[in-house]
């Protein structure tokens, strides 16, 4: 798993790499070195707040004799220790499990639902899908293609159809058909004059009546190729209660990786899985040991 994702965030990483390299080579002292440090993780879109809090971790956990490796030693340090201040689990126990995607739309939130769905699946349990945006046709014929290639059931509106009312559909077909995961997929923009996120609060109210503990997870769908704004679009969802965590998507092929940091510093919740491609296959568990390793190792 380390090697694909090592492979997978290259392109950010090597940025790191290379400073590591030269500061090997080099003779600065701590501050200059700090100050290297904190231009590659701008340059990786850690974010200036962010990158503040990092540096000034480990000028406060050093000295100011220690050479590069020791500072390197300390960095992955205070990575791992804001990386790991939620817990990134994620166990669907229950056998009538309900997890919610909600995003902008382009961001992944279809494919990445697809994705958990196929992951599930492989673990035995059966899947149902409920596409709840009833304002894009594309949304749901993108999701009813899925269902077909995942060979798991879909359940549409009518276009316009107020959401909450497919969901409630979808939930009663879920339970008498004895399914034990149901993945909804939700609009990233309405057209009419509804507000998105109490539109959001009403499927989630559906879910919850319907089914004690549901919905168990609300996953916030980021794109993280365009870095530090996907810290504007989450600020918009996070008026929307009960996010549980984050799927970070398309960490493959971007060199603004380092968006993973601020996105769990400045939002203060875990990311639960990132994409890193565009097939069913393409996801991976995040594990913040394994993402500290695979950047600065
Ligand atoms: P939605 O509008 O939020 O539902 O977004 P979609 O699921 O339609 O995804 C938008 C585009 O991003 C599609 O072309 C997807 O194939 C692509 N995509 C989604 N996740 C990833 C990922 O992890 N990596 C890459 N490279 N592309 C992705």
């Amino acid at each position: 798993m380390i090697g694909s994702l090592k492979q997978k965030i290259s392109k950010t990483r090597s940025a790191f790499t290379e400073r590591f390299t030269e500061l090997l080579h080099s003779d600065k002292n701590r501050e200059e070195i700090l100050e290297d440090l904190a231009e590659t993780l701008i340059l990786a879109d850690v974010g200036v707040t962010t990158t503040e809090k990092i540096i000034d971790s480990i000028r406060e956990n050093s000295r100011k004799t220690d050479p590069f490796p020791t500072i390197k030693k300390h960095l992955e340090e205070a990575l791992l220790a804001l990386l790991s201040q939620f817990p990134s689990n994620f166990r669907l126990d229950s056998s009538r499990a309900v997890v919610m995607f909600v995003g902008v739309n382009g961001g992944g939130k279809t494919t990445s639902l697809a994705k958990l769905a196929h992951h599930l699946k492989r673990q035995g349990k059966d899947v149902m899908l409920v596409a709840a945006d009833t304002f894009r046709a594309a949304a749901q014929e993108q999701l009813q293609l899925w269902g077909e290639k995942l060979n798991m059931p879909v359940i549409r509106g009518q276009y316009g159809a107020d959401p909450a009312s497919v969901v409630y559909d979808a939930l009663q077909s879920f339970q008498s058909r004895g399914f034990q995961a149901l993945l909804v997929d939700t609009a990233g923009r309405i057209h009419t004059n509804i507000n998105l996120m109490n539109e959001l609060e009403k499927i989630k109210r559906v879910i919850s009546r319907e089914i004690d503990g549901a919905p168990q997870e609300i996953l916030l769908v980021l794109d993280s190729s365009i870095g530090q704004n996907a810290l504007v679009q989450a600020n918009e969802y996070l008026k929307f209660s009960g996010i549980t965590g984050i799927f970070l998507t398309k960490l493959d092929g971007t060199a603004k990786g380092g968006s993973v940091l601020s996105i769990v510093d400045e939002l203060q919740l875990p990311i639960k899985f990132v994409g890193v491609g565009e097939g069913e296959e393409d996801m991976l568990r995040f594990s913040s040991q394994e993402f500290v390793t695979a950047l600065l190792s």
